[in-house]
């Protein structure tokens, strides 16, 4: 925490720093206070002229919310091209453990600790064969750790005694593995073994309720949802699209309207900062000009590498 924002900048960030998306926002802020194509729920106003919408207009149809979906996800991709999971892992074992240790945590932590962990249990077997409690002073500053430690056991020794230990790489074979549920199986699928799926989690729920893609609570019914708006080919970009800028712009409490590139799409435009300046001051990761979460992040990541354990953290 408390870095100042990096000179090696990226579009994003030089998005929301030189010219923020939520000045755009708020300069095209119609009279109803919300952006101007934001959709019915923008409030009263219309695009063109900023005239008072009739109270009788029609809430949005079915076409118009989807077709604003789709540009919501496009938008989303020139902002964050470079968009991937955020937990380092050099293959689907890894990654299994990696997002079992990630729940109740951030991916930062988990980053932090995985080093140590897989440097003394390279594999499922050398996995299933740990002593819980060594296990557990391992991955302790992951938090839930006897509970975490029982999963990864247990999931390694049936990786090792059903599937040859290996990962397998169906989602009916995932959820049967002790720790592992339809969220977790389906990051894995996407990300080590290239099949599409979407990754419902707290950012990605409370983002697409604010967008008004669904009102569905329960992520089950937030993904059939979801995956009836997009093509199967952009499920797993989606999802990391999604999380992308629910953890840096569209937070939980504070959401940075203000500097937010989509702001003009968004029928939620004011419910965070609208204020450009204070806005800007809550972007996060690479956004805020502060390291990311993974300590080995892809190459085309613009921001920083997080520091490892012990460092002070990032903005999270
Ligand atoms: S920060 Fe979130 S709520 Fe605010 S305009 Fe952007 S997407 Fe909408």
């Amino acid at each position: 925490m408390g870095e100042q924002p990096s000179a090696k900048s990226n579009k994003a960030a030089k998005g929301a720093s030189a010219k923020p998306a939520g000045a755009k926002a708020a300069s095209a802020k119609p009279a109803g206070g919300k952006p101007a194509d934001a959709g019915p729920a923008a409030g009263s106003a219309t695009k063109s002229t900023g005239a008072k919408r009739p109270k009788t207009a029609k809430p949005e149809s079915r076409l118009a919310m989807v077709r604003r979906a789709r540009r919501i996800n496009r938008e989303l991709a020139d902002v964050y091209p470079y968009a991937h999971p955020e937990l380092d892992f050099r293959d689907p074992f890894e990654l299994l453990v990696a997002t079992v240790l990630s729940a109740q945590t951030t991916d930062l932590r988990v980053n932090q600790t995985t080093p140590a962990l897989f440097a003394k249990y390279p594999t499922p077997e050398d996995m299933a064969a740990a002593v819980p409690e060594e296990l557990e002073q391992v991955i302790r500053p992951t938090g839930f750790f006897r509970a975490k430690a029982r999963s990864l056991i247990g999931l390694s020794t049936a990786l090792r005694d059903r599937y040859d230990g290996e990962v397998p790489g169906t989602l009916k074979d995932l959820v049967t593995l002790p720790g592992v549920g339809r969220k977790t199986a389906n990051v894995v699928l996407g990300n080590a073994f290239g099949v599409p799926g979407l990754t419902v989690d707290t950012h990605f729920g409370r983002l697409v309720r604010r967008w008004k893609w669904t009102d569905q609570e329960d992520p089950e019914k937030v993904e059939a949802e979801i995956a009836a708006i997009f093509p199967k080919s952009e499920w797993t970009m989606l999802s990391h699209r999604i999380i992308f800028h629910g953890r840096r712009v569209c937070h939980s409490r504070k959401p940075a309207c203000g500097a937010c590139p989509i702001a003009h799409l968004c029928p939620s435009y004011g419910e965070g900062e609208t204020d450009p300046e204070k806005a800007r001051k809550l972007l996060k990761y690479e956004m805020g000009g502060y390291p990311g979460q993974r300590l080995s992040p892809p190459p085309d990541y613009p921001g920083k590498p997080a520091p490892p354990l012990g460092t002070p953290a990032g903005a999270e």
